[in-house]
């Protein structure tokens, strides 16, 4: 049975006479993926949630010029829909709506922007599902991975939610007795808020809760890899009731819609999670302006096991650490660096473990791994193999494409790893876990902390002086005895060039927030 759903029926909102003569309809889904697929597309299309328009202002809309992109099942390569190609004028549209925007939502209550911030929480909860299937659609993880995406999502909004009502500011003591000192905390405006495509709305919803929790408004540029989730996002927002303009979401050209958003005085922050090469760019392009910034860029993440560790929380841990997203998250773990006396037992449970992990597409039953994103993805971890092979890696497990064709990777174990070889110097983004081997805890300290990220480690010990010295390592996020531990209620960023700033906790809210002193003086009775 082919699944056919026309192009109108995902756009219950009118499309402007003039934009809806410039491209023909086009089928939604190029061709039947699967039975399930006709379910989960209908019940996204009678949701609503199947949006393939940009938000700008409160209105959804086409690139100016009619130009589109195809969204891919990176599953399948089957074209799902296609989406606007914008660029620097619909930005800068989005910028004037939420710089329009920003002087009333400012000034709403902080009860009232939680209230809505509540309701959209509530909304992205009752849709689950359906988000978990846009995300296993347009980014291939599996359906479970991908419903666990929108709870851990959706608690960034609950959690800024509440955060809302605790903007306090403080009182000075003042050392002059005719003056008061205050301290304010105000929103900073305007955020452009760029998201990578590896958590399609979790990442977008750890910036946009805080920012709109401190009374910013965003222009959300998500990856052209996968603009569905957050364009379902966006309409669960207007439905939540948060007003137009508040939330914006462009996409297209990413460095003219990049460039737009720095060259603009009226966006006063920018947040990004992505490669640490663009978070370079978009720094330095940041200082014309003088904006604030902050950045989740890549990482290298070691992931320690020392002899006395539990060899099945080590095994367990470091499982969860490497093949999460098929290996797809920048606080993966990167390199696994065992201790000697341990190395070859960890290798051997490690490598069985691994051996049953069961890859596929994310929609069937009991599958863990799913493909790899696209195509350069799968070129990327080959050619890090085959230079770590060639410089005497062995192969453990896997080290070859799946059976199953497209971007699908066998769940790969190398041993014999050595810190000079490029998959232990940059992140291989892919389910390829390298094991290197050391002697002594200053070694292991020593191997950890050699490279130019900072962002998540891993020890698995038994022994507690030590997991309090190494967690002192130069990174952080420290898992000790455990492998996945990113939540909202805790603060999430890297040191060194691993970025900049904090999200999730309450330490995610300073990234928004201005901070202002009053002083009143002539304060002395007459
Ligand atoms: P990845 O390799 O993980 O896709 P990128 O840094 O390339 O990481 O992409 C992360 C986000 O940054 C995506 O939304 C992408 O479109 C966007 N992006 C890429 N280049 C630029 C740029 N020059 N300016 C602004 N955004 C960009």
């Amino acid at each position: 049975m082919t699944l056919m759903i026309s192009r109108m029926a995902a756009r219950p909102f009118k499309l402007l006479s003039h934009l809806s003569s410039m491209h023909a309809p086009t089928p939604l889904l190029a061709r039947q993926i699967s039975m399930d697929a006709k379910g989960f597309a209908s019940r996204l299309v009678s949701a609503g949630l199947l949006r393939n328009q940009g938000l700008i202002g409160g209105k959804w809309s086409d690139a100016y010029d009619g130009n589109t992109i195809k969204v891919h099942n990176p599953a399948t390569g089957d074209v799902i829909t296609t989406v606007p190609c914008m660029g620097l004028n619909e930005t800068n549209d989005a910028i004037s709506a939420a710089y329009n925007a920003f002087s009333s939502w400012s000034k709403v209550t902080a009860a009232e922007r939680s209230k809505c911030l509540r309701k959209w929480y509530d909304l992205l909860i009752s849709h689950k599902e359906e988000l978990g299937q846009l995300i296993t659609l347009e980014q291939g993880k599996p359906l479970q991975e991908a419903m666990g995406e929108v709870t851990y999502g959706a608690g960034f909004i609950e959690f800024f939610a509440e955060e809302a009502k605790r903007v306090y500011g403080d009182i000075i003591p003042s050392p002059l007795a005719d003056r008061r000192m205050l301290v304010l905390k105000q929103p900073v405006g305007v955020v452009g808020a760029i998201t990578p495509w590896n958590f399609p709305l979790a990442m977008i919803t750890r910036k946009v809760g805080p920012a709109l929790a401190c009374g910013c408004t965003v222009v959300i540029k998500p990856s052209e890899l996968t603009p569905l989730t957050a364009l379902a996002a966006a309409e669960l927002a207007v439905q939540a009731g948060i007003p137009p303009g508040v939330v914006n979401v462009v996409m297209g050209n990413a460095s003219a819609i990049g460039d737009a958003l720095l060259a603009s005085p009226q966006v006063r922050k920018i947040t990004f999670t992505g490669s640490t090469a663009v978070g370079k760019k978009l720094m330095a392009g940041a200082a014309g302006t003088v904006k604030k910034i902050s950045l989740e860029l890549g990482g290298n993440a070691p992931c320690i096991v020392f002899d006395d560790a539990d060899l099945d929380v080590a095994v367990k841990g470091t499982l969860g650490a490497k093949f999460r997203n098929t290996g797809q998250t920048c606080v993966c773990a990167n390199r696994i660096i065992v201790q000697e006396g341990i190395y070859e037992k960890f290798v051997d449970a490690f490598s069985k473990a691994v051996q049953k992990l069961q890859v596929g597409h994310g929609f069937s039953e009991g599958v863990v791994q799913g493909p790899l994103i696209n195509e350069a993805a799968v070129q990327k971890v080959e050619s890090f193999v085959k230079d770590a092979t060639s410089k005497g890696a062995k192969v453990v497990l896997g080290a070859k494409r799946h059976s199953l064709g497209m971007t699908f990777y066998e769940p790969t174990v190398l041993s014999d790893v050595k810190s000079d070889m490029l998959i232990a110097r940059e992140e291989v983004f892919g389910p390829v876990a390298p094991v290197l081997r050391f002697k002594t805890e200053d070694e292991a300290l020593r191997m950890a902390n050699d490279t130019n990220a900072g962002l998540a480690a891993y020890i698995f010990t038994n022994n507690v002086q030590r997991s309090w010295r190494v967690a002192e390592a130069e990174y952080g996020l420290v898992g000790v005895n455990e492998g996945l531990i990113s939540t909202e209620v805790a603060p999430f960023g890297g040191v060194k060039q691993s970025g900049l700033g904090r999200e999730g906790s309450k330490y995610g809210m300073d990234e928004y927030l201005e901070v202002k002193y009053v002083c009143l003086g002539n304060m002395s009775s007459n």
